[in-house]
């Protein structure tokens, strides 16, 4: 018979509930929905009456938390989880964290975290095994209250679930002002259209998540659109009926190990002073700046070869925004629009910038697909810095810019360069180019190839005088030619040397380059042979 109990009914029972395992506990798996692996689960309260049959905790959970008694039958839940947990090391089964809910009444009983650490410690139970499950509407009873209650279960080891996260009461502040660990965010507060507000709350919700490095549950998942949905927007735990109901210890242990395990993502830990945590804060001065002052600047997260953008700020996509709006770049990844090559050189960048924890700096190509302007494509220079790092994933802050034109420029250099080198060969003339600051000298090709000189020649020119490529009685002369030309002195030099240890005769010339304020910048050499008429 399924009746349900009134209030006095229910008084009059509940310690014989407790007492003979009335009150019981059954289990909710936590799934990474990416992977199909068991992430934890949830403990939830049960009562089945011998007489009346089973109550649900919508009913009879605010009888007792009215009446004072919900401490006890919290209480009496985390031990049945901990002879649980007990249970399964005994047998060498390998155990998910299980969470278990705190009510917001629980707060205000000043022993209620010692008592349960001492249920802990009872039975021995690692406390990575249990997670506490804290309301966001306890923060109704003061915030400094919940932040005491919170340190204290810290304090102890334990990791804190902001629950029902969403259902009101001052969502975005509560997460800014308290340390949990994981976001339990339900979908059943936000239902509706995924793909219209409530959506748009929800990865508003999931952003910010991310921004604080707090990994987070959807719980009330009840379908496979829900939970793609969830997942495209990042957040890949779920918890609901999709995978399955709340059941019972038995048929829990045998889901716990059928199923294969991995551990949720911890929090990331920041690792400048930078507080990541301010970023979504729209009135913080670290968001002034990263949206006025920086330039093009992008946050986004890297674990192995896989990107997902964070945060990008206005001249992040006037840089590289191909006409995108910011929700669409954040679907996106950094390395959108890189081909393999590309998309090597920027990895091997993130790379060296988690080795040197240093700014590490990277050019690379990409195809960008504008809507008013069709493909194109564009060079990005970025100064790479990590920020923050998990065991397993690491934040990157990097700032963008687009240096395609400079780059187009410097190519349209290099073609013209390349022509003059072409035409060189064709005239029978021997060239190169020394850089005055570096004393760097560049031949041309056929020298290269007839006088067996080195593409880059430095410490010209003393280099070239000991490989006797200028033979030793003319490098007075040779030595005072280029110092004449590197003071500026002479725009030109035109001289007959004997060149190489055949000391065929060459005239030699020189031709001086200055920068725009008229410094020495460069001098131009030529040889052509001297020929006898
Ligand atoms: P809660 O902590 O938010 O627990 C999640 C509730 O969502 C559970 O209801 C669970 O059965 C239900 N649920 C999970 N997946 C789905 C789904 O896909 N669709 C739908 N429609 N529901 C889903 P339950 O077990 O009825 O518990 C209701 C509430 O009672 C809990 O909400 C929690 O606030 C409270 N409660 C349950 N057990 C305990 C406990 O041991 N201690 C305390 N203090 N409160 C508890
Ligand atoms: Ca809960
Ligand atoms: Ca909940």
């Amino acid at each position: 018979m399924n009746k349900r109990m009134n209030e006095q009914e229910m008084l009059a029972c509940f310690d014989d509930a407790i007492n003979f395992g009335h009150i019981f506990v059954t289990y909710q798996p936590k799934i990474n929905h990416s992977t199909g692996r068991m992430i934890g689960a949830e403990a939830l309260m049960r009562w089945s009456h011998p007489v009346y049959g089973m109550q649900y905790p919508s009913d009879f959970i605010p009888v007792l938390e009215k009446n004072d008694l919900i401490y006890r039958a919290d209480l009496a839940v985390f031990e049945s989880v901990c002879v649980f947990l007990r249970k399964c090391l005994d047998e060498k089964i390998k155990p998910v964290p299980i969470s278990v809910n705190m009510s917001r009444y629980d707060i205000y009983r000043k022993d209620y975290v010692e008592k349960i650490e001492k249920l802990r410690q009872k039975y021995d139970i690692p406390v990575k095994y249990l997670h506490v499950e804290v309301t966001e509407t306890s923060a109704i009873g003061g915030m400094e209250l919940v932040s005491s209650v919170l340190k204290q279960l810290h304090d102890y080891g334990f990791i804190v679930e902001m629950d029902d996260f969403g259902s009101g009461y001052s969502s975005l502040n509560v997460l800014k002002d308290l340390a949990v660990d994981v976001i339990k965010l339900d979908m059943r507060f936000l239902s509706g259209d995924i793909g219209g507000r409530g959506g748009t709350i929800i990865s508003a919700i999931v952003q910010m998540a991310k921004w604080l490095g707090t990994p987070i549950i959807a719980e009330g998942v009840e379908t496979l659109e829900q939970a793609d949905y969830m997942k495209s927007i990042g957040c890949k735990y779920i918890q609901g009926y999709l995978y399955s109901k709340p059941v019972v210890e038995s048929e829990f242990l045998e889901k716990m190990q059928r199923l294969e395990h991995e551990p949720m993502t911890p929090a990331m830990v920041l690792t400048t002073a930078m507080d990541a945590g301010k970023f979504w804060d729209p009135s913080s001065m670290e968001t002034l700046i990263f949206n006025n002052f920086v330039g093009g600047a992008v946050i986004f997260s890297y674990h192995e070869g896989k990107a997902e953008i964070l945060r990008v700020n206005k001249k992040y996509i006037r840089e590289i925004g191909m006409n995108m709006i910011e929700q669409e770049i954040l679907e996106t990844d950094p390395f959108i629009g890189m081909d393999e090559f590309n998309r090597k050189i920027f990895t091997d960048t993130l790379q060296r910038a988690i080795d040197s924890n240093d700014e590490e700096v990277c050019e690379t190509w990409r195809t960008v697909c504008s809507k008013t302007c069709g493909e194109d494509k564009i060079c990005v220079r970025s100064f790479i810095r990590m920020i923050g790092k998990t065991d397993y994933q690491y934040l990157f802050y990097a700032m963008v810019h687009n240096i395609t034109a400079e780059k187009r420029q410097f190519n349209e250099l290099f073609e013209s360069e390349r022509r003059f080198r072409f035409a060189i060969e064709q005239a029978n003339v021997y060239a190169w180019e020394v850089e005055l600051a570096t004393k760097i000298m560049r031949p041309c090709f056929r020298c290269m190839r007839d006088l067996n000189i080195p593409s880059v020649v430095r410490n010209y020119p003393q280099s070239v005088i000991e490989n006797k490529i200028f033979p030793p009685d003319y490098a007075e002369t040779f030595r005072k030619s280029v110092e004449m030309l590197e003071s500026g002195e002479v725009e030109q030099t035109e001289e007959i040397v004997p060149m190489t240890v055949g000391k065929v005769p060459f005239y030699v010339r020189y031709t001086l380059e200055r920068d725009e304020s008229g410094r020495p910048l460069k001098v131009y050499g030529s040889a052509t042979l001297v020929v006898d008429d």
